[in-house]
């Protein structure tokens, strides 16, 4: 089964117009779980990386299956004040105004070779905060991996200028 028939499309949620691509349906699906995250390492398997980030919330749970995959640790990147430890902290742009994402200051070195994960790029601002505060701690960004690209809103595009290589799985227009 293609991964597209396993996600799910909600109309009008979080607001009316907006098609939400719900990959519950994928995660709950074994198969089609597994097959995702086969495929979001495929370039990868074999190669050394240091720490996988994911974004909260659905990064996660990717995240953290990509991570095991990989053999690398896990980095939770997370809203403000969330986080128990000394955090490094940057704003990120949101559809209206901004907000902000932190990250423990000691969950990555000078050097690591980081993947990034999330369920689905969009307009790319959510990426570019995460892979602001990982640079500023002196990660080398490896890739950002997403089940889902939306093309039309030109996130892959604004991270590949930021040279960081995208990897998505499904694309929806
Ligand atoms: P961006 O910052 O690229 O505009 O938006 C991407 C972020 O918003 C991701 O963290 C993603 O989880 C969330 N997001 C936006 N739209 C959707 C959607 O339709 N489905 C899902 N699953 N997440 C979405």
């Amino acid at each position: 089964m293609p991964l597209a028939a396993a996600i799910r499309t909600i109309p009008d949620y979080p607001k009316k117009g907006i098609l939400f691509r719900d990959i519950t349906t994928l995660l709950g699906d074994a198969r089609a779980f597994r097959k995702a995250v086969d495929e979001l390492v495929q370039p990868w398997s074999g190669s050394k990386m240091d720490k996988v980030a994911g974004m909260e919330a659905r990064g996660f749970i990717l995240g953290g299956a990509v991570a095991h995959q990989l053999s690398a640790g896990f980095v939770p990147i997370r809203k403000k004040g969330k986080l128990p430890h000394k955090t490094v902290s940057i704003s990120y742009e949101l559809e209206y105004g901004t907000d902000e994402m932190e990250m423990h200051e000691d969950a990555v070195s000078p050097g690591d070779r980081v993947i990034l994960v999330d369920d689905l790029i969009a307009t790319g601002g959510t990426a570019e905060g995460a892979i602001g505060l990982l640079r500023k701690m002196g990660a080398e960004i490896i890739a950002a991996c997403f089940v889902i690209d939306l093309p039309e809103l030109g996130g892959a595009k604004r991270l590949e200028a930021l040279d960081v290589p995208v990897r998505s799985l499904v694309t929806f227009e």
